[in-house]
């Protein structure tokens, strides 16, 4: 197996220092998510020495209410940064939806004004209201995170020429499975979104990349081997870069 990939990790989150000193041996293509821009800094820093660790700028919409008011900090650092997540919405049903969605429009049409930004997104419970405010015609790359939402919503995100990044629970999930089955090869990546996902009771991290290629290579049947796994969701990574 040659190129490994985790568009979705929560390195500032991980409990034990030394993961970035693993990431770098391994050469497992990272992309560092953050969750307020207050903490961006921290894992930017980690970035700036690594060859395989990019930061992404974030704002969690769990985190909305709580810290809009770091908003124009993430505006001023966005030009600093090729990588936007963790964004998104969460919960239609949740008492500070509006907020959220105030501040994903705001950061949603700033990166479209910037043009060519990558951006992890969370649709948890709002598949639909996250597309709605991406639209069709996007100009940059979208990766839905953890896509939870319904085969018709994904087909939309597929239309509209999204990425969606897979995890070890989706891929043990039977909901899951369906949706990473109906994922065009193409627009299929990897994620840990460790350590908030678990695997064997163990929080998922870049190095567990090599057992989610083994899972998908179960549930896809496209996807006759690991190394052919790999190799496609690394051409997919390029073409998201290019
Ligand atoms: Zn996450």
């Amino acid at each position: 197996m040659n190129h490994l990939l985790d568009t979705h990790f929560h390195l500032d989150l991980w409990p034990r220092p030394n993961i970035s000193t693993l990431i770098e041996q391994s050469g497992i293509y990272t992309i560092a998510v953050t969750n307020t821009p207050s903490v961006y800094f921290h894992t930017e820093k980690i970035a700036a020495n690594s060859k395989y660790i990019r930061a992404a700028l974030g704002l969690h919409p769990q985190l909305a209410s709580e810290r809009q008011r770091e908003l124009p900090i993430f505006m001023q650092l966005l030009p600093t940064t090729r990588y936007i997540g963790e964004i998104g919405l969460d919960d239609r049903t949740c008492t500070d939806f509006e907020i959220q969605k105030k501040l994903f429009i705001s950061i949603i049409n700033a990166c479209a004004d910037a043009r060519n930004k990558i951006l992890s997104i969370h649709s948890r419970r709002a598949d639909k209201e996250v597309i709605d405010v991406i639209g069709e015609q996007f100009p940059g790359k979208i990766i839905l995170h953890w896509f939870s939402g319904s085969l018709v919503m994904l087909e939309r995100g597929v239309d509209a020429g999204f990425y969606f990044s897979v995890n070890h629970a989706m891929a043990n999930s039977s909901a899951g499975k369906k949706l990473i089955q109906a994922i065009p090869s193409d627009r299929l990546l990897t994620e840990s979104d460790g350590p908030f996902v678990e695997s064997s009771r163990q929080p998922c991290s870049p190095l567990s990349m090599p057992s989610l290629l083994q899972t998908l290579v179960s549930v896809r049947n496209d996807l006759e081997n690991e190394v052919i796994a790999s190799n496609q969701i690394f051409a997919n990574f390029r073409r998201i870069l290019s």
